[in-house]
């Protein structure tokens, strides 16, 4: 018999995964072609030729047993000095190799992370709407996720809310800018703000209150907007990072976790992440891939097919007479749904092929996620459909 914890976990399967089966499902009956699949969040454009390049490179030029090798849990000093090298040029900042530890994707790393900070009915406060897997994340400890909703208009941080909802359990905050799925990124006001609450709050607990900065997303931002790295607005920040979405390598999890020497027990934390980063399984982090990313640490993302999607979309949607939130990053479109049940909308989507996720899914209901790394042609191709389907909730 399985356990109970996965017991409930198994008869909660993810909404997403559902909706991808679903699409596989009407994509046989109706053609792939007629078929409108906004739910998963996998990149629509392949990794760059400088990712294949290093690949080659590394495996013509190094020693296959440093290549596929064991080395320390943190990962090769080469490639962590190789990383905090591009965030000083970035940022500013002053990290060497022993502030980087590299991880199994962003969700690695706040596994990580929350592996090495929590003790049983410690509370992480996570910010709705939100990405599905913080819950298992912070369950996998036995950690409290407390959800504290984003500003209803511009889905921006409540930083009131979220300093009302510390308690003496609270260890952690996750933010996730660019977000999925709002595609919000949250101002330097509002970060120093929130900082600001924090710091208040740290300091009448007697204990940090650390900021987790989920950051897969960090290089999707259109219209040159700037994503503030917190670690300079907030000393005790610990970032997860990945390439996943940035050079469209998901599969291959690769990112990593920086620990500021700037912030609380910075060392003896960074020695307990890389002990967490073998005993949760992982080991280290993908060997070939951790030599790939210090090759490929200075690549461009190219934004141009999501922003030229993420255009089309949010025109479309609004001439049809959605309410939608313009995303300034990440490639998701966070989009009102014009009835209160957006279970109900979602089925009423399907009718006409259109599969996209419930708010419900991220804690916010009366909203869908459309995710738009697709095709162009989806795109194009899905806007009579939209058009039926805002003909039946009597828009325009
Ligand atoms: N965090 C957010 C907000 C995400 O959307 C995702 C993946 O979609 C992850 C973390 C996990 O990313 P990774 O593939 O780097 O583990």
């Amino acid at each position: 018999m399985i356990s109970e914890k996965m017991m409930k976990l198994t008869q909660n399967s993810s909404v997403i995964r559902a909706m991808f089966e679903e699409g596989i499902r009407l994509a046989a009956i109706y053609g792939r072609e007629n078929v409108y699949d906004f739910s998963l969040g996998n990149p629509s454009f392949p990794a760059p030729d400088s990712v294949k390049d290093a690949v080659m490179e590394i495996l013509d030029s190094r020693d296959p047993m440093f290549v596929h090798g064991y080395m320390s849990n943190a990962g090769y000093p080469e490639v962590r000095e190789a990383i905090a090298a591009s965030l000083n040029r970035r940022f500013g900042t002053s990290f060497g190799a022993g502030n980087i530890l590299m991880t199994v994707g962003a969700a690695g790393s706040l596994n990580v992370i929350l592996k090495t900070l929590l003790n049983p009915g410690d509370e992480v406060i996570a910010v709705s709407p939100f990405f599905v897997e913080y819950g298992n994340y912070v369950s996998n400890y036995d950690g409290v996720l407390k959800v504290v909703p984003a500003d209803r208009t511009t889905f921006q941080l409540d930083t009131e809310a979220i300093g009302e909802a510390v308690t003496k359990k609270t260890k952690a905050v996750i933010l996730n800018s660019p977000n999925n799925p709002t595609g919000v990124i949250y101002s330097e006001e509002t970060l120093r703000k929130l900082a600001a609450v924090l710091e208040k709050k740290s300091e009448e607990l007697g204990e940090p209150i650390y900021i987790l900065s989920d950051e897969p997303y960090r290089e999707l931002a259109y219209d040159g907007a700037v994503v503030p790295y917190i670690p300079n607005i907030y000393r005790n920040t610990f970032v997860c990072y990945s390439w996943s979405k940035s050079l469209s390598l998901p599969g291959e999890r690769i990112g990593y976790l920086v620990i500021p020497s700037e912030a609380d027990d910075a060392q003896l934390i960074f020695e307990a992440a890389s002990i967490a980063n073998r005993v949760n399984g992982c080991v280290n982090a993908p060997s070939l891939f951790q030599l790939v990313a210090a090759k490929c640490v200075d690549e461009k993302t190219d934004l141009f097919g999501y922003d030229t999607n993420r255009k089309l979309l949010y025109e479309g949607l609004e001439k049809c007479g959605f309410e939608c939130t313009m995303p300034q990053g990440a490639f998701y479109l966070w989009m009102k749904t014009p009835v209160d049940d957006d279970t109900v909308f979602c089925e009423t989507a399907k009718k006409y092929n259109i599969l996209v996720v419930p708010g419900k899914s991220f804690a916010c209901p009366g909203y869908v996620r459309i995710a738009y790394c697709v095709s162009k042609e989806t795109i194009e191709r899905s806007m009579p459909a939209f058009e039926k389907l805002a003909h039946e909730y009597g828009l325009k």
